[in-house]
């Protein structure tokens, strides 16, 4: 295989997962390029639901998706709600942290704790053998605070219950992203955590 850059190698992970008519999860919207994606990839009788707490990022969601928005919900609320909106199993979600790329304010940005309860419950609704691809920036305030606070959480998914790992490109400048991969091993409601 290739040796993928963080976004794409993503992209990949869900694509191995998702079958045509699936249900997905478009955590964070953003400017909508993983949306198009996954509505590309779930066709004609699957679904995307895609969130963002920005109505700027749904526009430009929907902007991107053109014809194909009739496959994908836009959710204006935040991703730790999503059970208020899903409520049938899904194969896969991603989310790519951080800030709104040319958004009005990039002081606005995923948080720690939304983002852990959003994968925690996710996690929950996931098929068996769906995944949830995470891309974690580093470079912006709060940044760091979130990938750690996130790493710890994950190391904490019991071996039987969640496959959990971590990719990143090591010699790319810019405060390039690292992926967190989560592939759910066994049926449940709720992941067990060791400690
Ligand atoms: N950093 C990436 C893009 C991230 S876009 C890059 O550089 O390509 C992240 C999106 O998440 C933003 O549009 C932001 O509004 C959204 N967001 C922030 N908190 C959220 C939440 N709690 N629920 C859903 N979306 C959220």
């Amino acid at each position: 295989m290739k040796i993928l850059r963080v976004l794409p190698f993503a992209r990949q992970v869900l694509a191995e997962t998702i079958k045509p008519g699936e249900l997905v999860v478009d955590a964070t919207a953003g400017n909508g390029v993983d949306t198009l994606f996954l509505a590309e990839h779930v066709g004609e009788k699957g679904h995307v639901y895609a969130f963002d707490i920005q109505k700027a990022a749904l526009e430009s969601t929907a902007e991107r998706l053109g014809e194909l928005t009739s496959r994908v919900s836009l959710i204006l609320d935040s991703h730790d709600n999503v059970q208020k909106y899903v409520n049938k199993p899904i194969s896969g979600a991603i989310f790519n942290l951080g800030y709104l790329p040319h958004g009005i304010d990039s002081s606005i940005v995923t948080k720690p704790e939304t983002t852990i309860k959003a994968v925690h419950t996710l996690l929950g609704m996931l098929r068996k053998s769906g995944t949830i691809a995470i891309s974690v920036y580093t470079g912006h305030d709060g940044g760091k605070t979130e990938g750690d606070a996130l790493l710890d959480y994950v190391k904490t998914l019991h071996q039987a219950d969640v496959n959990v790992a971590k990719y990143e490109v090591l010699n790319q400048q810019n405060n390039p992203p690292f992926l967190i991969a989560l592939e759910k091993m066994r049926a449940f409601e709720e992941p067990r955590l060791t400690k």
